[in-house]
């Protein structure tokens, strides 16, 4: 039996259709973060799973169930990054991009994560994320939410909410850690099977738990914001005042402790309603141990990544972008027309950088190619058949308008479409 072959769940095809608003939200970040100074860093997308194992963390979702990891040929195991912060931090220590040096990165692409595919969630996804090394203090973290903001508020998301909380220091951590246990101990028949679990290896992912029926026990722990060591508060703090200062708005949520193990002192969610329980369109924080963790000296670090899937389910809901008309189609009609049109559409090209021209190809008459040209939405067509061919001539016919048809020289074709370039462009 042959039949057609199926994508892989998860695994999703972005159209034609598709494709204009993708580059609409990828230029804007990209704008936006050279216009803070952030340099493009591009990645692997595999690398040794003990990568992952050694950065992520043993006792989180990424590391227990959802790597896509492989042996190659060579008995090697290997991963599809599920994110891109441990591949920034090994392709900074092995190029040495951190010495006496405080780089300001960012990357795009693919990450893979082996979840339940849902709307918002896909286990090929895409995303943008910027790393900046060197820095410790509450400046940086600001110029770094500050730079999420405007991503999304150029993007047009003017109804995200930042949330932010504060880890503290590994050992504020530590002894929270304790409390935290004592605290769901003492309620051990309220927990689910996942936070039973996780109470002694990785208590404070509970309070991320999305259970409805742990809400209430939740909303009842410690806070660990209420147990941080002095220089986290103060760090805390000073960048609380450093947002109002700029006029960023934002919650504190201090149930949030972000998903994956590396994270110290300062971390940022963007979060709307719009997309049920994958509400989180960009998160972050601080992950000032990773570096020396992966080999490296001790450096502090703060990053985020962005979902572009949930961003562009966002925009696509309110705006259509759409694939530019060519300025012209090129009907050829005849073996002669074919002859003398090919030839002569790579010369427009020559002449016009920017011209979009679109050339019939597959034969047919007049009317199947004129019809053909008005579908793709062009505003002129060039029409070579026998005669035009034989006197070195095109006709031109303005589709969108009820003028005649004239027959032009070469020369005063590109006059013609020189002018319609510039009136698209003003
Ligand atoms: P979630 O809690 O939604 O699983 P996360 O904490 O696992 O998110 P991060 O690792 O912080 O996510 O990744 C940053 C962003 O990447 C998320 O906020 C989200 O927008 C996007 N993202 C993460 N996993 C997926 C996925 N499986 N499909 C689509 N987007 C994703
Ligand atoms: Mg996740």
């Amino acid at each position: 039996m042959s039949g057609s072959v199926q994508s892989i769940r998860g695994f999703a095809d972005i159209l034609p259709a598709q494709t204009p608003l993708w580059c609409r939200v990828e230029r804007i970040v990209r704008e936006t973060l050279e216009g803070y100074g952030y340099q493009e860093i591009r990645l692997p997308l595999v690398e040794r799973t003990e990568l992952f194992r050694r950065s992520i963390g043993e006792v989180t979702d990424i590391v227990e169930k959802e790597m896509y990891t492989f042996e190659d040929r060579n008995g090697e195991s290997i991963t599809l990054r599920p994110e891109g912060t441990a591949g920034c931090v090994r392709a900074c220590l092995e190029h040495g991009l951190l010495h006496n040096a405080q780089p300001r990165l960012w990357y795009a692409g693919p990450m893979f994560r082996y979840e339940r595919p849902q709307k918002g969630r896909f286990r090929q996804f895409h995303q943008i994320g910027v790393e900046v090394f060197g820095m410790a203090g509450p400046d940086i973290d600001a110029e770094v939410i500050l730079l999420s903001a405007r991503i999304l508020r150029r993007l047009g998301l003017d109804d995200v909410r930042l949330q932010l909380n504060s880890l503290g220091s590994a050992a504020a951590r530590a002894a929270y850690r304790e409390r935290l246990v004592d605290y769901f101990k003492a309620h051990y028949q309220t927990l689910d099977a996942d936070s039973q679990r996780r109470l002694h290896s990785n208590p404070l992912r509970i309070l991320d738990s999305k259970n409805p029926a742990m809400q209430e026990l939740i909303a009842g722990a410690p806070r660990l914001l209420d147990h941080l060591d002095a220089d986290s508060r103060h760090h805390f703090d000073a960048l609380c005042a450093l947002l109002d200062a700029a006029g960023l708005g934002y919650d504190i949520n201090t149930r949030l402790v972000r998903g994956l193990d590396y994270y110290s002192r300062t971390v940022f969610e963007w979060v709307t309603d719009r997309l049920g329980a994958q509400g989180t369109v960009l998160a972050g924080g601080r992950y000032d141990g990773l570096v020396e963790q992966l080999g490296g000296k001790p450096t502090p670090a703060i990053g985020f990544a962005m979902g572009l899937e949930r961003i562009v389910a966002l925009l696509e809901e309110r705006e259509q972008v759409v694939n530019p008309a060519p300025h012209a189609y090129l009907v050829l009609v005849g073996e002669q027309a074919v002859a003398a049109g090919m030839p002569l559409a790579e010369r427009l090209r020559d002449a016009l950088p920017g011209l979009r021209l679109l050339v019939h190809c597959g034969g047919g008459s007049f009317k199947s190619q004129f019809r053909r040209a008005d579908r793709s939405g062009a505003r002129l067509a060039l029409i070579i058949g026998e005669e035009e061919a034989a006197a070195g001539q095109v006709a031109v016919k303005d589709l969108r308008s009820e003028a005649e048809q004239a027959t032009l020289s070469e020369q005063q074709v590109i006059a013609r479409l020189r002018d319609l370039l510039q009136e698209r462009k003003s």
